[in-house]
């Protein structure tokens, strides 16, 4: 399979980016439950810089979800701060700060594959051509020109979650929000999806915040690796990236790749043993 290029063109926003893009400090979320509660979030301590690639990776339930929704003000916090932008996550919420792609494609079925592109800009009121313009440029960005008219059953699973990118980049959020984007998709479709985002990351280097699984994708991917432990979450380790900004799938058989992923394998290995 190719890797069409995610972005053939593109003029950046002029509104001035501030250099933090997401602080969280000592945040905690306790989700109320009848019979015991459960402490998802412990203490959680993260500043995300302007244009950073991170990757949280954790086992599953260790709240990984949990701390992306929090960000995005899907969740609410019970104690601690979060600021996005230098706003409250409500506050860049309301500016659009976020786009959000979720693990399922979550398109609609009686939509066409432009119609679901154009929903969220429909949602703002924008002029209908306006709508129809911005789409068909976020479809083209994901390699998806001459699918506009198909429904999301037509596509494959990779391609349907190209549209949900498509869609969830298409009001130009300064920070990109993708849980387990990839994690159902075979290996193949995953390399070349991970392919395209490290590209359009490089091009555009909007804030992402990724979750996933897989340790050689956190590794090919991030600036910064957040390894988290087993419930409730706390950050056990944060891990720079020594790889280049520009990357080829290739790098993933070099010694420095090996390095980092193993770096990875063994803050994760640790948690589970305390
Ligand atoms: P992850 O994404 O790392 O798998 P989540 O953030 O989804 O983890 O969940 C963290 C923990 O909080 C899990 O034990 C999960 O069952 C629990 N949880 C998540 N959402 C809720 C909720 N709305 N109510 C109660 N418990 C929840
Ligand atoms: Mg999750």
């Amino acid at each position: 399979m190719n890797a069409p290029e995610l972005m053939a063109s593109h003029s950046s926003p002029e509104v001035p980016t501030p250099k933090k893009a997401v602080e969280v400090r000592q945040a905690s979320v306790i989700y109320p439950a009848a019979d015991k509660p459960v402490h998802a979030l412990s203490n959680v301590d993260l500043t995300i810089q302007s244009g950073e690639f991170i990757s949280l990776i954790g086992p599953s339930g260790c709240g990984k979800t949990t701390l992306l929704r929090v960000i995005a003000d899907l969740e609410p916090i019970t104690s601690g701060e979060v600021l996005v932008n230098g706003l409250t996550p409500q506050e860049a919420r309301m500016a659009r700060a976020y786009g959000y792609v979720f693990q399922a494609p979550a398109l609609f079925p009686w939509r066409t594959v432009l119609g679901n592109v154009m929903l969220p800009l429909q949602l703002q009121n924008r002029q209908p051509e306006a709508c129809k313009e911005i789409a068909l440029e976020q479809l083209e960005r994901v390699g998806l020109k001459g699918f506009e008219k198909k429904y999301p059953w037509q596509l494959s699973g990779g391609m349907q979650q190209r549209v949900s990118i498509a869609r969830a980049m298409g009001f130009e959020p300064r920070i990109l929000m993708m849980d387990e984007p990839f994690g159902a998709l075979d290996e193949i479709t995953r390399d070349n999806l991970n392919e395209q985002l490290q590209q359009l990351w490089q091009r555009e280097r909007r804030t992402v915040v990724f979750v996933t699984h897989s340790i050689d994708e956190a590794v090919y991917l991030s600036t910064r690796i957040v390894v988290m432990s087993p419930r409730p979450g706390r950050i056990l380790k944060i891990i720079d990236s020594t790889l280049p900004d520009e990357r080829t799938l290739s790098m993933r058989d070099t010694p420095e790749f090996n390095a980092l992923a193993h770096e990875v394998r063994e803050a994760l290995a640790d948690g589970h043993a305390h």
